[in-house]
């Protein structure tokens, strides 16, 4: 059986004390309770407060993008070192926000999984098509692409140590999520994708769901036999349902 796994993406969002107030109601709303592991992922200038306050609490953390180079002369970048050094574990890589806005493509999206992997940190890598690739039919042959090139660099075993999260561009931060249905045949398409390479790993590989996962919906999703938590966005701002996900995701 996977463990569940909630990861909060706060995406360009919070300050110190907006940080600090989330974190306090999100550990005091987690509680005792059975419940997924959990993990929040912020903007870089607070690693050093997740570090701090999240220390010795059941809430791992993480950044949410990384350089694709280990060092040297590339001004403004944080490389996977520097995050693993720092006692990071997560970082998000292939995020579509960054595909469609930073320049993202699926061989740069590869480099910074190689290097995330390499330093020792958890790559959450996301997969997902737009609505028009959905649409007109291709969001396997998307999804297969984007593993496809993570793999071609990577290999197989590095995924072991990865988390995948399937996030249909079309329900991220839209209110609109994807039916069950359709979470369940990409999940499932991402497993036996895997399966051919190495089965063990693909069954015990966490593929997380994105896409506008609310405490509401989520029960739900997370039941999919093929869904082992998911990476939540918006939600995760608010302690209380951040903390009401991580409890719908018991096993
Ligand atoms: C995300 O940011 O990865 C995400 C899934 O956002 P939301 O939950 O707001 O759709």
């Amino acid at each position: 059986m996977r463990e569940k796994l909630v990861v909060g993406n706060w995406k360009m969002h919070g300050n110190l004390q907006e940080n600090s107030a989330l974190l306090q109601a999100l550990l005091s709303g987690l509680g005792g309770r059975k419940r997924s592991a959990a993990a929040v992922c912020a903007p870089f200038p607070y690693l050093a407060q997740m570090r701090d306050l999240l220390q010795g609490t059941a809430v791992a953390w993480g950044a949410q993008n990384v350089s694709q180079f280990s060092k040297g002369a590339y001004t403004g970048e944080v490389s996977a070192f520097m995050l693993h050094d720092f006692g990071c574990r997560y970082v998000i890589v292939g995020h579509s926000e960054r595909r469609a806005l930073f320049g993202d493509t699926d061989a740069i999206v590869a480099e910074k999984f190689v290097a995330a992997h390499g330093a020792g940190l958890r790559p959450i890598l996301c997969c997902g098509e737009t609505l028009e690739e959905r649409e007109t039919g291709m969001t396997m042959q998307v999804v297969g692409r984007q593993l496809e090139a993570v793999l071609g660099r990577a290999g197989i075993p590095a995924l072991a140590s990865a988390v995948i999260a399937y996030e249909p561009v079309w329900a991220v931060g839209t209110g609109r999520t994807a039916a069950p249905e359709q979470v369940q045949q990409v999940h499932d398409f991402i497993r036996a994708r895997l399966s051919h390479l190495d089965a063990a790993l693909a069954q015990r590989l966490q593929v997380l769901y994105g896409g506008s996962v609310k405490a509401a919906n989520a029960a739900q999703l997370f039941s999919l036999p093929d869904v082992d938590g998911g990476l939540v966005g918006g939600a995760s701002l608010d302690a209380g349902e951040f903390a009401a996900i991580c409890h719908a995701a018991v096993q």
